[in-house]
């Protein structure tokens, strides 16, 4: 394969043509785009030496302004937050660096040098800063020396802050990203910066950083092992996020046969756009719940435009992305009160912080294992403090009378009461302040670990709801990690334990007299409607771009036949089989429907 590679690049050499290759990965947001590579590469960040010109010695001193003013603000809320936590001792440190940055010899000294030296700003702050820093080390004095380490911790954040301009004006209107891993931060920086679609090397299709392609609406391949390799900086791709392949300089025949593909799909969603104003009812007239997984704000006028939906899941994690310290309870009721406006009259679920895992981390917790570890409401209830502000904030979000509270990761009984008794203080607290919220505000619980699903019927006894989360589920019960590409062909949702398990939970929490909704990834594959609904859920909580297909579904049949599906999947015992009866099931009801495998 490699020497494969080392030809191939040889012939173009000679010939000066390009040879279009083809590359498989996983399919993890849907679309078709046309355009050329950008190599993200933020975790290695590299120093380059550049000549600037004299027309951009301002801007190279703009670009330098703007990131010591970024810093400053960072650095600002990481002291504040400190001091709450921690005292103001352990914050005089933040502070030193505050001092740092607002030096005026060192700023005075790093302009004069760029515009004597014309080299660009991120290279003199490297250098002119490591100075100082060799000083210090020299120093005889203890004190001194490990103070070398606060200088470079601000030597980084300027560098990182100017490198942040940077990056993104280079982003031009038709770049493809491509990277090796890709956090959710990434990601949500990507789109802000209209970029076209997403490559990379790692990562499978419910990894975090997929959801939120696909919530952002951003094409996206991932898992494409070694592309890195192959692909360089400007080369023109194709990405198919339908299928999971990449062209490397694609020949006019199969450009024109994406223009059609493209065409194909953009006619299919057009299709399901007529079903956009029309209920979600079953042939025999059973209305079934069907809401949205948000992260963002940004993201309800995309709900709106597919119609008049509530929010099943509003991942709150997504506040925390980009900042270095958890935001003020004011900054997240703000967050959690235009969430619940922007959603009235509908109602949404907001899941309190699923911090952990491949999700937003603390990045003093290092662990062996993050999926296993300090994860959900795990982080949640080991801090009170930490727990009440979210839950405050929520509660005093909650006037309209249309949030719902869930808890991620639920692994024990104990873990719920627990969540339960903190609720209720904190609600006690804000009676006692006069401060209004809904009194009646409903309580639910993630269903992803597999001791909680087996608990479902005293759990349900506990709370209002359950909202079975098959992402997790699936990689607590299979054991496979979610996000790792190297097994994602075992990463099965329609393995028979994963749906025997939802059954189960279904059953259980019906007789305690609860309801179940569905907020995993599972509840948009066109494949599970059927058992899903004859199992009796009820309601599904779905990706926004997933709405019209999963509607489509439930508009085509009737309750009797997912009945009857649901029963005769509960006595296959093996995947394949599973998937092929249902295949064939669906294709009875909706001959249209594009399956992926
Ligand atoms: C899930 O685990 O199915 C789920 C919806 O939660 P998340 O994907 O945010 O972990
Ligand atoms: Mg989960």
């Amino acid at each position: 394969m490699l020497f494969a590679n080392f030809l191939k690049k040889d012939l173009m050499n000679n010939s000066n043509e390009k040879i279009e290759e083809v590359f498989k990965g996983i399919a993890a947001s849907p679309g078709i785009v046309f355009g050329e590579v950008y190599f993200f590469t933020k975790h290695t960040p590299r120093i380059e030496e550049k000549n600037i010109s004299s027309q951009n010695i301002e801007n190279e001193i703009t670009k330098f302004e703007h990131a010591i003013k970024r810093s400053e603000v960072e650095l600002l809320k990481i002291q504040t937050l400190t001091e709450q936590k921690i005292g103001k001792s352990n914050a005089n440190i933040f502070e030193a660096q505050i001092l740092i940055l607002n030096d005026a010899i060192l700023f005075k000294t790093i302009c004069e040098l760029i515009k004597r030296t014309k080299k660009n700003a991120e290279y003199i702050v490297n250098l002119e800063i490591t100075k100082y820093q060799q000083l210090m080390l020299s120093s005889a004095d203890e004190y001194m020396r490990e103070r070398a380490h606060d200088v470079e911790d601000v030597k980084n954040r300027l560098i990182r802050n100017i490198q942040q301009e940077k990056l993104i004006s280079r982003f031009k209107n038709n770049t493809i990203v491509m990277s090796e891993t890709l956090t959710p931060a990434d990601t949500v920086l990507f789109s802000r910066n209209n970029i076209l679609g997403v490559v990379t090397e790692t990562g499978g299709t419910t990894s975090h950083a997929a959801l939120i392609a696909r919530s952002l609406r951003i094409p996206a391949v991932l898992g494409a092992k070694g592309i890195c390799n192959s692909i360089k900086n400007s080369d023109e791709i194709i990405l198919d996020g339908n299928r999971g392949v990449i062209i490397l300089n694609p020949t006019k025949e199969t450009k024109k046969n994406y223009h059609a593909r493209q065409k194909e799909f953009e006619k299919f969603e057009r299709r399901l756009e007529k079903l956009r104003d029309l209920p979600a009812v079953t042939l025999d007239d059973f209305e079934i719940g069907l809401s949205s997984n948000i992260e963002f704000v940004e993201e309800i006028d995309y709900i709106h435009s597919q119609g008049s939906h509530g929010i099943g899941l509003y991942r709150s994690e997504g506040v925390l992305i980009g900042q270095d310290i958890i935001p003020s309870e004011e900054e997240q009721f703000n967050a959690y009160k235009a969430i619940a406006d922007k959603t009235f009259p509908f109602s949404v679920i907001m899941r309190t912080f699923d911090i952990g895992g491949d999700k937003v981390v603390d990045e003093h917790v290092k662990e062996e294992n993050p999926f296993l570890g300090f994860r959900g409401v795990r982080v949640s209830l080991a801090s009170e403090k930490f727990f009440t502000t979210q839950l405050r904030a929520i509660l005093r979000a909650s006037t309209r009378k249309n949030i719902s509270i869930l808890l991620p990761m639920i692994s024990s009984l104990e873990e719920v009461r627990e969540s339960k008794r903190i609720l209720e203080k904190t609600k006690d607290d804000l009676k006692n302040e006069n401060i209004p919220f809904d009194e009646k505000i409903k309580i639910g619980v993630m269903i992803e670990v597999p001791s909680a699903a087996l608990l479902a019927r005293e759990i349900s006894a506990e709370v209002d709801f359950l909202s079975i989360g098959t992402n997790d589920l699936v990689q607590y019960l299979l054991a496979v990690d979610r996000g790792n590409e190297n097994i994602g062909n075992i990463y099965q949702e329609l393995h028979p334990a994963v749906l025997r398990t939802i059954h189960f939970v279904i059953s259980e929490a019906h007789k305690a007299g609860k309801k179940v909704g569905i907020c995993g990834e599972l509840g948009a594959n066109p494949l599970a409607t059927l058992p899903l609904l004859g199992f009796g859920l009820d309601e599904f909580s779905v990706n926004p771009a997933m709405l019209p297909e999963v509607k489509k579904i439930i508009r085509s049949i009737t309750m009797q036949d997912a009945k009857r599906v649901a029963l005769k999947v509960l006595e296959l015992s093996d995947t394949n089989d599973i998937k092929n009866y249902l295949k064939e099931e669906l294709h009875k009801v909706v001959p249209d429907i594009p399956i992926n495998d």
